[in-house]
């Protein structure tokens, strides 16, 4: 079989295309219905049987129909570390798994997209490349405060900032003075704040305590110095000051469940945040990681058992906001495979094409539907980015993104049939339920089946333009 199809007939973004099936999943539920597009848009949702003879029709039938995924929290490393990641094999990977929209971290390439310059550089090496539509986050860092309101201007989402070391040294992390920079202007100019929420206070301390023992080829010493208190402490900074500056701020990949009471109650009281999580602590659990599995190492670090199920039920009780991969490739030998090194290994999961699977089998089983993983995978990270006035659901006016995949299909994650640039993840060989079917941008059938469209159709998005 070619992995690629030529666009040809109803499904090029020109002409009228009509999507329909009998489960649609729509802001109001799921349904059976007809979507039909024009010039890349959804023009109208009607009955199923509104279809008149001479239009051009895709047939989902019993599949799920749902919005392309909107993932806001993925490095792709290009330019700089292009042999990391890069836009042509990650949005073809994003492809693959209905991801429609993806909005790039502002590390891990180099430059950093901390300046204006740097924004540019960014958005020239994307050229050509992008099977998917493309928007990027600026960064924080100290003494980039200034470049804020050009990077916001030129078209950045919003900043993302570490509160501890971030792995590279283009990126360094703020303290609570830079942010009390950072944070008036942002408030002023409306966008949000991302924060990777560890503190380094709590990490040293435990580094203390250590056994002398401890295997360097274990889970255990990683999980041990990665501690929650970490995590607690850094999002306890970061909603006094965001409540002190009346900033929108955003918790990304929050691992520890313990921070959750905190959160609630800061929404409570009317702040401004939102919350996201990880496929990966999701589903994966600390018990079960054997010693040498460093594709398991990420940080904030896959916890306990009663931890991911406490994430789930902050899902549940909309304490967590959205799902987002968090997808952070490196080169193989990063890893550490041979030494099993957590401690040296580089610390980032590639999932970025299964993301909806990896939700989907452990969704399914607690007894959600595919309209909560609308809610978490596609509406509330196109809110977050302030795109979902054209991305995140299945209604009139927005884009025409669409997934097309079977709920009830299982598969074995095969490296080799992933299109990320390194096939290193710790979905390997995991049995999975969800398989995604085909994926419409705009209109335009950009992946089925294991082929792609022959030319790549994403393109960049700014904010402010459609
Ligand atoms: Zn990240």
């Amino acid at each position: 079989m070619p992995d690629h199809f030529d666009i040809s007939g109803g499904s090029n973004g020109k002409n009228d295309l009509i999507v329909r099936g009998n489960r649609v999943v729509t802001p109001t539920g799921e349904r059976s219905a007809s979507i039909h597009i024009r010039g890349g848009v959804i023009e109208k949702i009607s009955g199923f049987d509104d279809v008149s003879p001479a239009s051009s029709v895709y047939e989902a039938d019993d599949l799920v129909v749902m919005p392309g995924l909107v993932d806001t929290h993925v490095h792709i490393n290009e330019p700089g570390r292009t042999e990391w990641e890069g836009f042509f094999t990650a949005t073809r990977a994003a492809a693959a798994g209905g991801v429609t929209t993806l909005v790039e971290m502002p590390l891990n390439s180099i430059p950093a997209t901390t300046t204006l310059a740097a924004f540019h550089t960014k958005l020239a090496s994307t050229l050509g490349k992008l099977s998917v539509d493309t928007g990027f986050w600026g960064g924080v860092v100290p003494g980039n405060a200034h470049e804020l309101r050009a990077l916001w201007a030129a078209g950045c989402f919003g900043f993302k900032c570490f509160l501890i070391d971030s792995g590279v040294p283009e990126f360094a992390s703020v303290v609570e003075s830079h942010l009390r920079e950072a944070l008036p202007i942002l408030a002023r100019i409306g966008a949000p704040l991302l924060a990777h929420c560890e503190l380094p206070g709590p990490i040293i301390e435990a580094a203390k305590h250590l056994p002398n023992n401890a295997s360097r080829a274990s889970y255990r010493i990683w999980l041990a110095l990665r501690p929650r208190a970490a995590e607690n402490d850094a999002i306890d900074l970061l909603l006094r000051l965001g409540a002190e500056f009346g900033a929108r701020v955003h918790v990304v990949h929050l691992s520890s469940a313990e921070a959750i009471p905190q959160i609630q109650k800061s929404r409570a009281a009317g702040q401004q945040l939102t919350v996201e999580t990880c496929p990966h602590y999701l589903t994966f659990v600390s018990e079960e990681i054997p010693d040498h599995a460093t594709q398991f190492k990420c940080a904030p670090p896959i916890r306990e058992r009663e931890n991911r199920e406490r994430l789930w039920a902050g899902l549940r009780d909309e304490a967590i906001d959205m799902i987002a991969t968090d997808h952070s490739p490196c080169l193989p030998e990063m890893k550490r495979q041979r030494s099993g090194d957590f401690l040296d290994a580089w610390g980032g999961i590639a999932s970025l094409q299964v993301g909806l699977p990896a939700v989907w089998t452990e969704a399914g089983r607690r007894g959600f539907s595919p309209a909560h993983l609308a809610r978490w995978l596609c509406e509330a990270p196109a809110r977050l980015a302030g795109l979902d006035q054209q991305k995140g659901a299945i209604a009139v006016g927005l884009d025409a993104d669409l997934v097309v995949w079977n709920p009830d299909a299982g598969f074995t994650v095969d490296p080799a049939q992933l299109h990320h640039r390194h096939k290193l993840t710790p979905y390997a060989g995991r049995g999975l339920m969800g398989i995604v079917e085909a994926t419409f941008l705009r209109g335009v059938k950009i992946y089925e089946r294991g082929n792609f469209c022959a030319n790549p159709v994403g393109k960049v998005l700014l904010r402010g333009k459609r």
